[in-house]
């Protein structure tokens, strides 16, 4: 496999925010979203047999949580799915984050998907596949990352249209991050100011969550590997 970087941080993202959590972050993507934060994962990385990731995985945490991510996991497809397996036998709880492009129909049934359905405000709108939704279990959760009210309102009406509150654990809407954030943990370096959102969501009487990414309010925006 192509790994960038496992470590150990805090969750901070999803229904399992603020719970300590093993991160394998995987080599490469296919879309290239404008406010992506992690550009730093779409070349490089180091060969590592699936064997030398879960030895690494193991030596970090014996248990708990461990999150797939990238990059987009799923270009691995051929060697993550077994290996997901085994670590789900281990008895580790799995999370998956994918942007929900890729086919996700054989990740095992007991992973926590955390699928993104791409906004407009992100230039890779439409690039979600559609037979995705077929494939989410009522512990996946499907997430918007909005930069504007165009953004809220495809969500919003996304969300209505397949009914995915009642589908899936969480529907979250989170704002996106600035491309380049002051050193400031506060909530300035969100493109779409989260007061906003809350209000919207309200007006709207959707039940979704209103996701922060906690760890860029726990650490610096830009630090990687938290
Ligand atoms: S899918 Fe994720 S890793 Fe790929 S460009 Fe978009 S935000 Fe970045």
């Amino acid at each position: 496999m192509q790994i960038i970087e496992i470590y150990r941080s805090i969750q901070g993202e999803s229904s399992f925010a603020g719970i300590p959590c093993t991160f394998v972050r995987l080599a490469a993507c296919n879309l290239r979203c404008v406010w992506c934060d992690s550009e730093y994962t779409f070349t490089g990385g180091k060969k590592m047999s699936t064997e030398q990731v879960e030895e690494e995985v193991a030596r970090l945490a014996p248990a708990g949580l461990v999150e797939i991510t990238g990059g987009e996991p799923m270009l691995q497809e051929r060697e993550l799915v077994p290996m997901m397996e085994r670590l789900l036998a281990r008895g580790y709880t799995l999370l998956l984050e994918t942007s929900g492009e890729r086919e996700l129909e054989r990740v095992p049934q007991a992973v926590h998907k955390i699928v993104d359905v791409k906004c407009p405000g992100s230039g890779e709108g439409e690039t979600f596949r559609i037979s995705n939704l077929q494939a989410l279990t009522p512990r996946d959760e499907i997430k918007f990352v909005l930069a504007d009210r165009t953004d809220y309102e495809f969500a919003r009406d996304f969300t209505r249209q397949h009914e995915l509150e009642s589908k899936v654990h969480s529907v979250i809407f989170s704002p996106a991050f600035l491309k380049n954030p002051s050193a400031q943990r506060d909530s300035s370096n969100c493109q779409l100011d989260p007061r906003a959102l809350a209000e919207w969501i309200l007006q709207d009487g959707l039940n979704v969550r209103l996701g922060l990414q906690i760890h860029k309010f726990i650490w610096e925006p830009a630090t990687k590997g938290v």
